[in-house]
């Protein structure tokens, strides 16, 4: 079945209702997070009939905190988990040249040779590097795509990274990973599509009192609950995960990134990464991205007790982020120029004791004494293959009539090959708008009737007037924190996030 991708408020308040009064379902998910859409999406696509409740916005847990890496499984190689390793370089070469090639870009990432780092480990970086060419082979995945890594000179390495400390510097390694435009775009666009394929996705409902065949649904926006039925209940809530279903144990640990205006490492074209001191295979990173802005992350660190709704950065964890990048530079950056920062809750599996780095990132489905199915754990590279696995244990433990997984060639909203990617392109379309729309970025122009479609939003925003209408008439967008913190990313940033907030508004008054 094909439907419109367009999310938006009419939409839910049809289907909302439609949900209330209609006969059971095959398939109720809890969270519109990576897992929950990517699950959604796998489930509509068999032919079953899903419906994904989030209790607050597509992408307002983890989804939106994370690096927006898609990784390609180097790290766990290097702990010796190959299963894992050898699917993420799968999963991100299905992203790249088939599900999502709009949104993933090949990011040079360069580990500067400087005097610090010594003999050993500048040879496990390099093995690590060539180990990394040999999973990208391995997953069939073109050195078009993903260039090879290889050494370069000092030059070449200060064109790429202009901060990097220059004395003694003897050339750098470089090698390249999948970059997300955006991790929220990424959740936005598996809705979209699960919507396409006939998917119902409601914001603002909360699930309680889930269990193998019924939840209780709240729309947040009105108060009213009302009960449904699923031949099957997939609790994807994340780091909340024990809170919708009480068996689940979880051990989350908070990773936190700092924002940067691109200026203060000099625009850069390729990610700085930096080994930590006395650590082996640990680095933080300084990644170019959009709205000309840096993000340096990243921590690992226990983060016990209640679930906040926005984990927020420490002060050890920003002077820690600072003091590894400034043992790379050569201007040392200071707190003053830190322009924002985030944090996320990894929801790993308690595995006991040990430091949360070293805790596994494989994902589990585990079926409660309630019957709730609940996967935890996981990694967004890994999204795809993680709703195949759930939707086929679904398959199997309910009975459930269903076909194969399709979604290894299932080109995303925006993707060239989905037919609603059908516009042709105006001649001048501006870059910053195909790289986050990517085939579907003239839809956005030619759907608006705002005022000055392709005016920016403010000066100095890489963002139009037609992004923000999109944002509310496509993509599901209901309030003005929906268009700021997760459709675009202007929010990361206070001060710019000051400067659109009565945009945003009249957006949402038409
Ligand atoms: C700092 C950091 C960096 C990371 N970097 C990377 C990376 O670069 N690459 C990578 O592959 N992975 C990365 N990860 C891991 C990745 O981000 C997560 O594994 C993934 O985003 C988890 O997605 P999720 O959908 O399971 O959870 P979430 O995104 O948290 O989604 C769960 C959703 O459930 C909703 N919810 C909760 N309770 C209810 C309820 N009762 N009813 C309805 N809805 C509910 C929440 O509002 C939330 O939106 C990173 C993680 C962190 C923390």
């Amino acid at each position: 079945m094909t439907s419109s991708t367009a999310l938006n408020e009419a939409r839910r308040a049809t289907e909302l209702s439609a949900l209330a009064d209609g006969d059971p379902i095959d398939l109720i998910v809890i969270g519109g997070g990576i897992t929950g859409v990517g699950i959604a999406l796998d489930a509509a696509t068999r032919g079953l009939s899903v419906a994904l409740v989030e209790k607050h916005d597509l992408a307002f847990g983890t989804s939106r905190w994370s690096s927006k890496l898609v990784h390609g499984g180097l790290r766990y190689l290097a702990t010796g988990n190959i299963g894992i390793a050898r699917r993420s370089a799968v999963e991100r070469g299905i992203l790249m040249t088939r599900n999502a090639p709009h949104l993933v870009s090949a990011m040079p990432q360069l580990v500067p040779l400087l005097p610090s780092m010594n003999t050993p480990s500048r040879a496990l970086v390099r093995f690590g590097f060539a180990a990394g060419d040999g999973l990208r082979k391995l997953a069939g995945t073109p050195a078009s795509t993903l260039p090879r890594s290889r050494r370069i000179d000092a030059k070449r390495a200060i064109e790429l990274a202009p901060t990097v400390r220059r004395d003694g510097l003897d050339g750098a390694l470089l090698a390249y990973d999948g970059q997300l435009i955006d991790d929220a775009r990424l959740v936005t666009a598996v809705a979209r599509t699960a919507a396409q394929h006939g998917a119902v996705i409601l914001t603002r409902v909360a699930a309680s009192n889930a269990t193998g065949t019924s939840v209780t649904l709240t729309d947040q926006r009105t108060g009213e609950s009302f009960d449904v039925s699923g031949r099957a209940v997939v609790n994807a809530s994340g780091v909340w995960a024990g809170e919708v279903d009480p068996s689940v144990r979880l051990r989350p640990s908070r990773g936190t990134h700092l924002v940067f205006d691109a200026e203060a490492f000099g625009n850069p074209v390729a990610a700085l990464t930096i080994p930590i001191p006395g650590e082996i295979n640990r680095f933080v990173f300084a990644m170019p991205e959009q709205l000309g802005r840096v993000y340096l992350g990243l921590t690992d660190e226990d983060a016990p007790g209640p679930i906040p709704d926005v984990p927020q950065p420490t002060p050890e964890e920003t002077k820690f982020l600072l003091d590894t990048v400034n043992t790379a530079l050569d201007v040392a950056l200071g707190p003053d120029d830190v322009i924002g920062a985030y944090a996320g809750l990894r929801p790993l599996i308690d595995a006991g004791e040990g430091r949360t780095a070293d805790v596994s990132r494989e994902h589990r489905v585990v079926e409660s004494p309630s019957g709730v199915l609940s996967v935890i754990g996981g990694k967004l590279t890994e999204y795809r293959y993680m709703a195949e696995d759930v939707i086929d244990r679904a398959v199997e433990l309910r009975g459930l009539t269903a076909s194969r997984c399709r979604t290894r060639n299932l080109p995303l909203v925006g993707a060239p090959s989905n037919p609603v990617a059908t516009l042709r392109s105006p001649a001048e379309l501006p870059s910053s708008l195909v790289a986050r729309y990517g085939a579907e970025a003239p839809n956005v122009i030619a759907a608006a009737s705002c005022d000055r479609p392709t005016e920016r939003v403010a000066e100095g925003i890489d963002v139009i007037r037609a992004e923000f209408e999109y944002a509310v008439s496509h993509e599901g967008a209901l309030t003005v924190d929906d268009i700021l913190d997760r459709r675009t990313r202007i929010g990361l940033v206070a001060a710019d996030r000051d400067k659109v907030v009565e945009v945003a508004e009249e957006f949402l008054a038409i």
